[in-house]
């Protein structure tokens, strides 16, 4: 699949603003008052008579002249070209973003905070931040894993998530309209057996064309999507008459049955179909998916290689999918979930500093059912929050529990869930349970997302600082995969950031992730945050974010995460390992 960040990459030309530049003959306390009166900024060029930049001066310059005893007196007549940063960054406005971000982070941390001057043909025309920088390739990033995250890599068709947007765009403007819409759920028959006898590859290649026999049969405004495995799922939209909308399905069941050549072979395969429609079958975009499922597994029940319509006697799938719900409900009083703990080590010693709390379930029948699956149905249904408050009770004992048993205090992160973070008293149940467990505050980190920070700006800046006053340590998760705005980075009081792991994988072969994790660090300097980086897997990545001072790592190098009492073994068998 193409990535979006091959193409072009812009120039700084749209990072620029003019910032005009002071006079390197200007003495160092009248800049100051432009300082003092221009709050935002943060460096400014200096240049010669010929307009041609020749340094640049900082806050923190002027300001250290200013603030320390005497110097005021001694050098506030001082010429400015006597103070400056003589060895700035510049460029030439067509340079690309990406060449400038390079040379950037090659220099050092503090051009990412004062920024570097721009020339048009030779001649000043104003500055950027490193700040703004940063938010152009993050941003670009994230166009690239916006696409990861809504496209089946196989076959290039929308997944789960993508469909589920069109799904409730199409049921909008079924509504609007006065059209019907049909959901059709495509399973084909015995595909399992196939990719078992004749290998993964054939199968494949056998789901490519399969998505591409689906692609042909309908209408450009109509979506096929790949929900994963051999389920495909079609949404047709502006439906007339039912009548219509069947004839498209025996269509596709016909075509389908068309023999298949793959590697030099002929296969026939078959499908079934399961249809249901809105707003005939059900409003709700949930409700109309369980239905045109459950017309599907009716066809199969009946014989596979076929197309049903749904009808309300089907509706005994429901009950099933209703179940991980409430099973999820008593998963909580059965004792069925627990927590296990990943170890975050410290560079460039190796020394454990903290582990991250992470919730599992153990279900009877199911087996351990993983976060990425019912975290989101806890959310849904608002469970999360007593669940949560089961988490932090847990890690809480756990840790007293540890030093007891003679291990060091280790910091405890644990995940905070949006819902959570919501809730009014958020902040009150946080107090009560640390006076409660008896936990020293400071060893409790609470580890929450940037999308959960960044919706909720204004709320989320006070939380935080209520949290602190708790005393308790903040990180931001997942850094890197939501949208940042770093402006309101720096007014949030964090102690550290995380590093999303799509950064680190394969660090090595993708010179962009290793800019990017680079600039990362650079940025929680210049805000005085840690950087921990997340899914270390190997010895190349762990020296990769070593040799950029990366403060400490978790990944499965070290350790997966580890149930309470194979944390402790481990911890005594990597303690002496390092000594
Ligand atoms: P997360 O907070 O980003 O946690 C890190 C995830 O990465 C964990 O997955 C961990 O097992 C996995 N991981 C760690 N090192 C490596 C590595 O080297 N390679 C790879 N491939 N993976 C690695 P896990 O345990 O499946 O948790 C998934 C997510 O579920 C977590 O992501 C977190 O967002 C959520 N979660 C887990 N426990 C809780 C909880 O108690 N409350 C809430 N609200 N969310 C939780
Ligand atoms: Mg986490
Ligand atoms: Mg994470």
């Amino acid at each position: 699949m193409k990535g979006l960040s091959d193409a072009e990459t812009p120039s700084v030309r749209r990072l620029l603003q003019y910032v005009a530049p002071v006079i390197a003959q200007e003495r160092c306390v009248d800049v100051l008052d432009r300082f003092i009166h221009e709050k935002e900024l943060l460096a400014v060029a200096v240049v010669d008579q010929q307009q041609t930049p020749v340094g640049i001066v900082d806050r923190g310059q002027i300001s250290d002249i200013f603030l320390r005893p005497f110097s005021r007196d001694l050098l506030h007549n001082k010429r400015v070209i006597e103070i400056m940063d003589a060895s700035p960054i510049i460029v030439d406005i067509n340079s690309s973003i990406d060449d400038v971000a390079q040379i950037i982070i090659d220099a050092g941390m503090r051009h990412m905070v004062n920024g570097f001057i721009i020339l048009e043909k030779g001649v000043y025309v104003g500055m950027a931040t490193g700040h703004a920088l940063l938010e152009e390739i993050t941003h670009r990033r994230q166009r690239d894993l916006y696409v990861l995250a809504h496209y089946d890599q196989l076959t290039g068709l929308p997944n789960r998530l993508l469909f589920n947007d069109r799904l409730e765009q199409g049921c909008r403007n079924a509504q609007r309209n006065h059209k019907m819409l049909g959901l059709v759920f495509v399973d084909l028959d015995r595909f399992k057996y196939i990719n078992d006898t004749m290998g993964h590859s054939f199968g494949d290649r056998l789901l490519v064309n399969v998505a591409e026999r689906l692609l042909a049969t309908i209408r450009q405004s109509d979506t096929v999507a790949r929900l994963g495995g051999d389920e495909f799922v079609l949404i047709l939209q502006n439906i007339e008459s039912e009548e219509d909308a069947t004839t498209v399905l025996a269509g596709i069941v016909d075509k389908l049955l068309e023999p298949m050549p793959i590697f030099e072979r002929e296969i026939q395969i078959t499908a079934s179909l399961g249809m249901a429609f809105f707003p005939k079958h059900d409003q709700t975009t949930d409700g109309l998916i369980r239905k045109a499922d459950a017309a599907m597994y009716e066809v199969k029940e009946r014989g596979r290689n076929a197309f049903l319509v749904y009808t309300p006697t089907m509706d005994h799938g429901k009950v099933e999918r209703m179940s991980l719900e409430t099973q999820l409900r008593m998963a909580l009083n059965n004792g069925e979930l627990s927590l296990s703990y990943q170890p975050q080590i410290q560079l460039p010693e190796h020394r454990v500093v903290g582990v991250e709390a992470l919730l599992r379930w153990q279900h009877p029948q199911l087996g351990a059912v993983p976060p990425t699956t019912f975290i989101p149905i806890a959310e849904e249904t608002g469970l999360i929050v007593s669940i949560g408050e089961w988490v932090i009770n847990e890690a809480c004992r756990q840790h007293l529990v540890w030093i007891e048993q003679g291990l060091p205090a280790l910091r405890m992160a644990v995940n905070i869930s949006g819902v959570q973070f919501k809730q009014r008293e958020f902040c009150g149940l946080i107090k009560r349970l640390l006076e409660e467990s008896g936990i020293d505050p400071q060893y409790l980190e609470l580890e929450l997302t940037e999308s959960v920070v960044m919706t909720q700006a204004e709320h989320a800046v006070q939380t935080l600082m209520d949290l602190r006053t708790l005393g308790v340590k903040l990180a931001i998760d997942d850094f890197g995969t939501g949208y940042s705005s770093l402006s309101y980075l720096r007014k949030f009081p964090l102690d550290r950031i995380k590093i999303d792991q799509s950064f680190i994988r394969h660090i090595k072969k993708t010179p962009a992730n290793e800019a990017i994790v680079r600039a990362i660090i650079a940025l929680g300097e210049s805000l005085g945050l840690e950087t921990v980086a997340e899914g270390v897997e190997n010895g190349e990545e762990l020296a990769c974010v070593t040799s950029h001072h990366c403060h400490e790592v978790q990944g499965y190098h070290f350790a997966k995460p580890l149930s309470a009492n194979d944390f402790s073994d481990w911890h005594r068998r990597f303690v002496s390992a390092v000594r």
